[in-house]
């Protein structure tokens, strides 16, 4: 196998179409210098090397140190410079670069290719000794770091005590001898530590890299971020060996990264961060403040340095002519990185940048109303998971707000939570339901699972492209970056802005679109569903074959629900409508009458509440249907089970407190979940799905008659396991229907149907669609039912089975394909058999999943019935189904 592709000086041995092979870095480098861009000369070792290091020990094949040495005579051709020679040295980066970019996860080593000889021709060469000095220690600082594992604190404390001594404040003040002295001292650190002197040998020094960098690939953190991200620990890194360019080289030399649109908003302006006479690093790390790209973004921030456009205009000009071809070529935003070396402007990276849900959405449709990619092109970009961020609240603009002060707005959204101050921290508290906005001075890769855990993210140091910033954006985390006036006093635990303290665990509220930063909770609005979301969403709809429906209970969650697009309610749970603090006693009346006749009686005044219930949920949902279940869960939960409720409730429902305990005694279930719940109610207690029948249908009418509108219920029975349960059940559905219309004389159009949500139920189909106008699948039943895993107490276990990979995700979440999927596939095909044209759809928390719609498109489902706030994702996930 060939292991080694090179790039650059008019060589491309690879591609972007290459990106399992060569990391994304990788190919998209020889991509780069395939149309022409100026791209250091470098080699990428695939991906399978990586893999084959590790079958064999971590060890390399005798072939590939072969390729290698043919990658930097590549080099060398190009440069004209010589990889270890004295006189004009070639230095080289070595950077991982995996199939899928994992931000700061991984290793880099930089200047690779410097010992105490060549650091003498470098200073030479580049007539400036203290930048090559300067050179040099921040490779023996990064190399020993990456590659030995030694601890940077002992080099940084070397770095101080020489500023000290001298006085300095900054490392701008050391000059080249002061450096030297320097590398002297890190040198015996190194000595020290690793018990044996710097490696001096350029070609042991690329080896020691090239292992460390393949190593990084099994760290703690790039493993807990594959986990967090769904990526395979399979698939490995490659590495990229390329010419060092030099960014410090004095004030015609820079370094930056930048977007090709902006990734908070998705405008259409160039959007990005340079430092003059610095190395790409600086940039990241949020050490030195960066500057602007162009003028406007400097004058809208009111920054005083420079931007680029006005500093290096020329250079500039050829950037934003890049950033034109980039696009153009592939056809979407882009992240690069790139290094003015005097004047000279080089492409280090590209990749299709990471952004917001907001910008994916303005990019997406941006482009295609540019013409630069097709509507469905549009609709399949963007995630719609990622949706979510665009439904929920930001905050309420007129509500009073406690601003501590001001950030960068890193990543949109509005949170509030208890300020904590560590990862850990902010874990612990978040796993016991508690909201937190993890506050740090800055984010590293350590900080990964406190991200996940917290609701915001507001860091002191680091711009828009900061770790913080661009970890957060892709979590969907609002962030605000930069709050440069904040401090953190870890030992008291407290954060300080100004004169304000905040102790940890107080409520702090951040907004991520402005970069506020305030005390206390801020009340939220909802969204705006208008712009570029609904021209997706016509988009969307144009291609998508499955109606989406919604899981609703109350008028306001329908009204949210047809706002969002929804074209029916797919499941109308009426047991929450039994909870209603108003009705719990009437409820209660009924579960301890002691025979038919008192129930009646207790359900009579039930009888107009749900009656007006399905009145107005009729109204919203005018014209479309509307499927109820009658009620479902056991009677118990609607009994107390605390000593101190029992007298209350007693005299509430007029019987006796021992009545009431002997009541609650008998309804007692060991496993309420296979219990007395379901149609096994309406098949001992006919006169509550009667009641609940005739409420139903005299709502129909009424609306019907006020409005004129097509009411069309849907009645839907729950927990049906064989025909014979639902035969009884719809027996009494028609016949309340029957008396209902003969009292108002006026007829409407109705369906009986039934969820199937037990194995035998599937497994029966054929006989059950007998009886059944519609199946609707409720598939989280049918999910514990089948795995014989309980809704209620799997969250214990399954995590570790999806870490163990028993399951590719949780099953609750995400259908279960093979197994549960299987079911659903039976029931739809003998349901069909029996009666053609069923109509099916499914009402399980899966109906607003992405993938599990995906599944349902392939089984040409009629429906897919999902939350409300789930809606415009279905939408989405429906029409890329059908793509
Ligand atoms: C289901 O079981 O999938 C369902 C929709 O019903 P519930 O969640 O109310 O049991
Ligand atoms: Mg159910």
């Amino acid at each position: 196998a060939q292991y080694v592709y090179r790039f650059g000086g008019g060589v491309s041995d690879g591609g972007a179409g290459d990106r399992n092979l060569l990391g994304g870095k990788g190919a998209n480098l020889a991509e780069m210098a395939g149309i022409g861009l100026p791209v250091p000369p470098g080699f990428t070792i695939t991906t399978e090397m990586c893999t084959r290091y590790y079958d064999e020990g971590e060890t390399f094949p005798d072939s590939v140190r072969v390729e290698v040495a043919a990658g930097i005579a590549h080099i060398e051709g190009v440069t004209g410079k010589r990889f270890g020679d004295a006189a004009d040295p070639l230095l080289v980066s070595v950077r991982s670069g995996a199939r899928v970019s994992m931000p700061g996860m991984m290793d880099t080593v930089l200047n690779l290719g410097l010992n105490d000889e060549t650091v003498v021709g470098l200073a030479a060469k580049a007539g400036d000794e203290r930048f090559a000095w300067d050179s040099y220690r921040r490779f023996i600082q990064m190399y020993s770091d990456v590659v030995l594992g030694l601890d940077h604190g002992a080099f940084e404390e070397a770095l101080e005590i020489a500023k000290e001594d001298r006085g300095y404040t900054l490392d701008t003040e050391m000059s080249a001898d002061d450096w030297k002295g320097l590398v002297a001292e890190y040198k015996a650190v190194v000595e020290r530590e690793w018990n044996k002197p710097f490696p001096q040998d350029v070609h042991d020094q690329l080896w020691g890299a090239t292992a460390a960098v393949f190593g990084s690939w099994h760290s703690e953190r790039a493993r807990v971020y594959r986990r967090l991200n769904h990526i395979s620990g399979d698939w490995g890194t490659a590495v990229n060996v390329q010419a060092m360019v030099f960014g410090n080289m004095g004030d015609t030399s820079a370094t930056g990264v930048a977007f090709t649109r902006d990734p908070s908003t998705g405008d259409n302006a160039h959007y990005g961060e340079f430092l003059i006479n610095a190395q790409g690093e600086d940039v990241v790390a949020g050490i030195r403040t960066p500057q602007y790209l162009t003028r406007a973004a400097r004058e809208t921030a009111g920054a005083k340095a420079a931007s680029m456009e006005e500093a290096m205009p020329e250079t500039f000009a050829e950037l934003a002519k890049v950033f034109r071809l980039l696009e153009d070529h592939y056809r979407d935003m882009q992240d690069i990185e790139f290094t003015v070396e005097r004047g000279k402007l080089w492409m280090l990276q590209t990749r299709t940048g990471k952004r917001t849900a907001k910008a994916a959405l303005k990019i997406a449709v941006d482009m295609a109303s540019e013409g630069l990619i097709a509507e469905e092109e549009a609709v399949a970009r963007v995630d719609p998971a990622a949706l979510d961020q665009l439904l929920h609240p930001t905050l309420d603009p007129d509500a009073q707000r406690d601003v501590l002060t001001k950030g960068l707005p890193a990543s949109p959204g509005a949170a509030s939570g208890a300020a904590v101050f560590d990862s850990d921290t902010a874990e612990r508290r978040a796993n016991d339901g508690e909201a937190v906005i993890l506050v740090r001075i800055e984010t590293s890769p350590e900080d990964i699972h406190g991200m996940h855990a917290a609701r915001g993210i507001l860091t002191a140091r680091g711009g828009m492209t900061s770790h913080a910033a661009v970890v957060a954006r892709g979590m969907g985390r609002p962030c605000v970056s930069g709050a440069g006036m904040l401090s953190i006093d870890m030992k008291a635990r407290v954060m300080r802005i100004g004169s304000r303290e905040i102790a940890e665990g107080e409520t702090v509220t951040i907004d991520g679109a402005t970069g506020e930063v305030m005390a206390g909770a801020v009340p939220t609005v909802q969204p705006e569903l208008a712009g570029d979301f609904g021209t997706l969403m016509v988009w969307a709809d144009k291609v998508r074959r499955l109606r989406i429906r919604a899981n609703a209970e109350t008028p306001a969650d329908c009204r949210t629900a047809r706002d969002f697009g929804a074209e029916g309610v797919g499941l109308c749970r009426t047991e929450h409508m039994f909870f209603d603090a108003a009705r719990i006693t009437a409820v209660r009346q009924m579960i301890l009458a002691a025979d038919e006749k008192g129930r009646r009686a207790a359900l009579d005044k039930l009888l107009p509440e749900q009656r007006a219930d399905f009145t107005e949920i009729f109204e919203v949902m005018a014209g479309l249907p509307v499927t109820i279940r009658l009620l479902d869960p056991p009677l118990h939960e609607f009994l107390p089970h605390e000593e101190d409720e029992f007298a209350e409730v007693a005299a509430a429902a007029g019987v006796d407190v021992e009545t009431l305990k002997r009541r609650a005694a008998e309804l007692h279930e060991f496993n309420p979940m296979l219990g007395h719940r379901g149609c096994r109610l309406g098949v001992t207690y006919p006169e509550i799905y009667e009641m609940q029948a005739r409420a139903i249908f005299e709502a129909a009418c009424d609306v019907a008659a006020k409005s004129g509108a097509a009411v069309v219920p849907e009645v839907m029975i729950p927990l049906v396991a064989t025909k014979r349960e639902l035969e009884l059940m719809k027996a009494v559905v028609d016949k309340a229907a029957e008396a209902v219309f003969a009292e108002k004389d006026r007829r409407l159009d109705y369906l009986v149907g039934t969820m199937i949500e037990l194995p035998r139920a599937a497994l029966k189909a054929g006989e059950i669609a007998d009886a059944a106008a519609f199946f609707s699948f409720g598939t989280n039943d049918l999910t514990q039912t089948t795995l014989g895993v309980s809704r209620d107490d799997a969250g214990r276990f399954l995590t570790t089975y999806v870490d163990k990979g028993i399951y590719a995700t949780d099953p609750f979440v995400s259908i279960d394909v093979e197994g549960v999927g299987e079911l659903i596939e039976i029931a739809a095909t003998r349901g069909r058999a029996t009666r053609p044209g069923i109509k099916l759809g499914i009402c399980g928390e899966h109906g607003g999943d992405p993938a599990s719609i995906r599944f349902c498109e392939g089984l040409g489902l009629d429906y897919v019935s999902a939350s409300p706030y789930r809606v415009p994702i279905a939408r989405l996930a429906a029409a890329q189904a059908a793509l």
